[in-house]
């Protein structure tokens, strides 16, 4: 079974030609089509042309000389945009829209030598925490399919925990990225803002939004986070700092490190079993000789609030642009040009976005503007200070990903301030704009559990560092669903 393999161990192989390309891309396509009927990960299937690209490198020769990422499957959350293939963010407005250009993380992959099996259902426009918002229908837990993956990016966490890619893209504005990673039993990385180009990814919010991916080791994730770091012109935001080799960082020891637990993370309603797994990960730092240390990050409190008013003011301004002209679904039969705008918003607009929109007109408008979103973004400076303070006393901080287990489909969906507090305890990371990683580090009632390692800004390396040591020590990452028949068995 090479679908199992750590992208790491799958390159390994097809540099000493164990495999081929095209064996390893035929292994993705008969898993996924198996899978994906019961799981719905994917609004598109490229595996046509991925199996063409595949017989192309094999006819070129060698892996190796084609790029870090050659020949490996990769699966592109659905508002990532893809040159010439649908790009939907899983949204009825963009339900047939196919843009002229490659996001820049895409161009990085597809030039390192990745092959795409297509692009992957998340919640719309990404605003969610369990898939459920998907204009086109969930996405299901591989582990057990009356659950969900975790959102928004759903399908990513789906695919790559099945088997059918080594490698998912996310975007991670408050939370997209771990928590799928956390309920599906893999790792998720959410770079530092401005780590990675966000220029040709659907906006969600402009200051919070991550764009990173989700994998089945701590180092296939390093890897990933060198072939796309770095500054891009697109994106203005992104910072000219050296890229590290992160990967050289996953085998160094961690003795003499000191770790932070924050004391709000153990928030009230927190489930019993996620602590538990949290404090075993505790253990195994105080094993390898890691220093605990308990810290405080005193503003946890408002960190949902706040996000609740700046995410909402950002989505409505990045969704204006969908008025019916520019791109996607237009109501074409509209008798006049207001109309026109009107519906096509009404229509190809779903509940959650509509919803954003309206509380962030809101928290914009004029005698509105100082009470909500400033007041927000200064409470947002208080959030930030906590980490850099908290950074003074330890080298990173550890955490539960998520308050709960995987939760059922249908049991939050009716109720939206439930489903927001699933972030609770990944969203001041966003606000601040430090990198986390989750790893999987627990099962309880055959669901995966998570835990985030978290680190000043521009530290992945020591994230890694310290996510990888933890990795070696336990046996979560070996795990794998059988979707449905015996789950947790290797
Ligand atoms: N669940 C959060 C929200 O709905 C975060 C989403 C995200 O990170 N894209 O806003």
């Amino acid at each position: 079974m090479q679908r199992f393999f750590t992208l790491t161990e799958a390159r390994e192989k097809l540099v000493k030609k164990e495999l081929s390309v095209t064996q390893l891309i035929e292994e993705a396509v008969t898993t996924i089509n198996t899978t994906e009927k019961k799981l719905h990960a994917f609004n598109t299937l490229t595996l046509e042309q991925a199996l063409e690209k595949a017989a192309k490198i094999d006819r070129q020769g060698t892996v190796k000389d084609i790029g870090p990422m050659g020949g490996i499957p990769i699966g592109y959350k659905d508002n990532f945009c893809t040159k010439g293939v649908r790009t939907t963010a899983s949204s009825n407005i963009l339900g047939n829209y196919i843009p002229i250009y490659n996001a820049t993380v895409v161009d990085r992959y597809e030039k390192a030598g990745a092959i795409s099996v297509g692009k992957l259902n998340c919640d719309a426009f990404a605003h969610g925490s369990s898939g459920e918002n998907s204009d086109f229908g969930p996405t299901k837990n591989p582990w057990n399919l009356e659950y969900v993956p975790g959102g928004s990016s759903s399908g990513s966490g789906a695919l790559v925990a099945s088997g059918g890619a080594f490698l998912a893209t996310g975007t991670d504005t408050g939370g997209s990225i771990r928590l799928p990673a956390s309920f599906c039993g893999i790792v998720g990385l959410k770079p530092s803002y401005g780590r990675v180009s966000r220029y040709g990814i659907v906006a969600m919010t402009s200051s919070t939004d991550s764009i990173g991916c989700l994998t089945r080791s701590v180092k296939d994730a390093a890897l990933a986070l060198e072939v796309t770091a770095g500054k891009d012109i697109h994106d203005g935001t992104t910072v000219d700092k050296k890229v590290e080799s992160y990967t050289s960082f996953c085998g160094k020891p961690v003795k003499g490190m000191t770790i932070g637990i924050p004391k709000e993370y153990f928030v009230k309603g927190i489930e019993k079993e996620v602590v538990d797994a949290t404090e075993k990960a505790i253990e195994v730092y105080k094993s390898l000789g890691v220093k605990i240390k308990e810290v405080s990050l005193p503003h946890t409190e408002y960190a949902t609030a706040v996000y609740y008013i700046v995410t909402p003011s950002e989505v409505s301004s990045n969704l204006a642009r969908y008025d019916g002209v520019r791109y996607g679904y237009s109501d074409t039969e509209a008798p006049d040009m207001l109309s026109r705008y009107f519906n096509s918003r009404r229509d190809g607009f779903g509940a959650e976005a509509k919803r954003r929109i309206m509380i962030g007109t809101y928290a914009l408008s004029s005698g509105y503007y100082d009470a909500y979103y400033k007041k927000a973004q200064q409470v947002r400076t208080l959030v930030c200070d906590d980490f850099k303070k908290a950074f003074q006393k330890v080298d990173l901080l550890l955490a539960p990903v998520s308050p709960t287990l995987p939760f059922k489909i249908g049991e939050k969906a009716s109720d939206p301030l439930q489903m927001y507090l699933s972030d609770i305890l990944t969203i001041a990371v966003n606000l601040a704009g430090v990198p986390g990683l989750a790893i999987p580090c627990g099962f309880a009632k055959g669901l995966p559990i998570g835990i985030q390692v978290i680190a000043p800004q521009f530290e992945e390396a020591k994230m890694f560092q310290a996510g990888y040591a933890y990795e070696q020590e336990t046996k979560w990452h070996t795990m794998h669903p059988t979707l449905g028949e015996n789950n947790g068995k290797k």
